[in-house]
C-alpha cells in the first residue's frame, strides 16, 4: 500500500491539513438586562486528528490515513450552517475541529457571536462569489453583502497557545472609525475646491457620475433633524453611513478603490436612502420609506457597474486577508512545492482562493426552508436545489401559496 505522501503527491494536492476533533461544551451567562451570552467552551483531543487535502477538482476534502477521499462537502457544510443555530456550529467543530489550534488540555472559552461572525463573513464572501457571476444580477443582494463585509465590525480570536484568527479589517471601516466628526482635517483629506462661498457649495471631483458634484452646503451641513419635502429624515443615525458624506466632501486623495466606495455610498444615500443601520444577519435599515421606487429611479448603469467593481475589490480584500498567513513550504519528503496552513479556516479561504469561479460556483438552495449550499459547474447553472426533496418541497410552497392567494 501507499504510504501517505506518495498517494498525495501522485495525485496533485496543492496542500494538506491535519486537525484534530474537538470536544464542546456550552456556558451560558447573561447580561445586566438579562440578555442570555452563550459562550463555547472547547478543547481539542490530539489523539484524533482529522486530515484534510486540496484538489483543485473538488476543493478541500477530508481524507483518510491511507490518503483517499472520505468527505468533499467539508466546505458545503460550513456554509449551509444555518445562523445562529449553536448546536449546528457544534456538530460542526465537532466533526472537522475548531477554526484555529486550540489548547488539548484546558477548555477554552468563545463568544458564540464572534463565531458566528467568523462564519457569516465566510457564508457571504462565497455567496458574493456566486451573485458577481450570476448572468442577471440581483443588484440588491450584492449591496447587502457588500455593505455587511465592509461596514461591520472586525472580530478577532485568540487561542490559549496564541494562535488567532481575525476577520478582515476594511480599510473603509477603519477609515469611518478614525474620523472626528468635528473635524475636516483627519485622514489623506485634501481641500475640496470652495468654489465660489456665496453660491453656497462645493465642487466634488465624481468618478462615477464623471462630472463634478455639487455639494450644496444644506447638503453637508444640515441639522439632526432635517428631513427632505416630504418628511424622511436626510440622516443616517449609523456612524459608518453618516461618515460617508464627510469622506465624500473630504478624503479626495484616498486610493482610486476605495474613493469608488465613498463616492458610491455617498450617491445612494443622497439619491435612494440614508442607510439607517446593518442588522445582525445584513439586512440594511433604511430610512426611507419609498426605497423601491427610488431605487428604481435612481440605480443607474453608472451606480450598477461601480457595485460590480467594489464588490469585487470587497472580495479580493476578504480572500487575500483570510489567506495573508499561508507561506510557500518546500515539502523535502515530496521534493515539491507545498503550502503551509496555519488553521482550518485558512485552508478554507484557500480553496475559495484556489476555486475557478468561471468552472464552479456555490449556490444556495431554493428551498427556503433548506437553505443548504452545494456546488455547481458554472454550464450546470439550471440547478436550483440541492436535491429531489427540496425541489419538491418548494414546488408545493408554491402551489399552497397559489391555492392560499386565490381563495
Ligand atoms: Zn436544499
Amino acid at each position: 500500500m501507499l504510504s501517505n505522501t506518495e498517494f498525495l503527491t501522485m495525485s496533485g494536492n496543492l496542500f494538506t491539513f491535519t486537525n484534530y476533533k474537538s470536544d464542546c461544551r456550552i456556558d451560558i451567562n447573561h447580561t445586566d438586562d438579562g440578555r442570555p451570552l452563550k459562550r463555547l467552551r472547547i478543547k481539542s483531543d490530539p489523539s484524533k486528528p482529522i486530515r484534510f487535502a486540496y484538489t483543485p477538482q473538488r476543493g478541500m476534502v477530508r481524507i483518510n490515513s491511507a490518503g483517499s477521499v472520505t468527505n468533499d462537502a467539508v466546505l458545503d457544510e460550513l456554509l449551509s450552517l444555518p445562523d445562529g443555530n449553536l448546536d449546528r456550529l457544534i456538530n460542526y467543530f465537532e466533526k472537522y475541529g475548531f477554526i484555529i489550534p486550540i489548547s488539548s488540555t484546558m477548555y477554552e472559552s468563545y463568544k458564540s457571536d464572534d463565531l458566528f461572525t467568523i462564519i457569516r463573513r465566510m457564508q457571504y464572501t462565497i455567496k458574493l462569489m456566486t451573485k458577481i457571476q450570476e448572468p442577471q444580477k440581483d443588484y440588491m443582494a450584492i449591496l447587502y453583502l457588500v455593505c455587511y463585509l465592509l461596514f461591520t465590525e472586525p472580530v478577532t480570536i485568540t487561542s490559549l497557545n496564541n494562535a488567532s484568527y481575525d476577520t478582515c479589517p476594511h480599510k473603509m471601516w477603519q477609515y469611518i472609525k478614525n474620523t472626528d466628526l468635528s473635524s475636516d482635517n483627519d485622514l489623506p483629506i485634501y481641500p475640496s475646491k470652495e468654489v465660489d462661498a456665496t453660491d453656497q457649495y462645493f465642487l466634488i471631483p465624481d468618478g462615477i457620475k464623471g462630472n463634478d458634484y455639487k455639494l450644496y452646503f444644506t447638503e453637508y451641513y444640515p441639522g439632526f433633524n432635517d428631513t427632505d419635502p416630504f418628511g424622511n429624515p436626510l440622516h443616517s443615525n449609523d456612524i459608518a453611513f453618516h461618515e460617508i458624506r464627510h469622506l465624500f466632501k473630504n478624503a479626495l486623495g484616498l486610493p482610486p478603490r476605495e474613493r469608488q466606495v465613498v463616492e458610491f455610498f455617498f450617491h445612494f444615500q443622497s439619491d435612494i436612502s440614508p442607510i439607517c443601520n446593518i442588522g445582525p444577519c445584513g439586512l440594511l435599515k433604511f430610512s426611507k420609506s419609498d426605497v423601491t421606487e427610488r431605487y428604481k429611479k435612481f440605480f443607474d448603469a453608472s451606480m450598477k457597474t461601480a457595485l460590480i467593481d467594489i464588490a469585487k475589490t470587497t472580495l479580493k480584500t476578504e480572500i487575500d486577508h483570510a489567506i495573508s498567513a499561508i507561506t510557500p513550504d518546500y515539502d523535502t519528503d515530496r521534493m515539491s512545492a507545498s503550502w503551509y496552513i496555519p488553521d482550518y479556516i485558512a485552508g478554507l479561504y484557500f480553496s475559495l482562493f484556489y476555486m475557478d469561479s468561471n468552472m464552479v460556483i456555490y449556490r444556495q438552495c431554493g428551498n427556503p426552508t433548506c437553505g443548504g449550499f452545494f456546488r455547481i459547474s458554472t454550464t450546470n447553472s439550471k440547478k436550483r436545489y440541492c436535491d429531489d426533496s427540496c425541489r419538491n418541497a418548494a414546488s408545493q410552497r408554491r402551489h399552497r401559496q397559489k391555492k392560499q392567494s386565490q381563495q
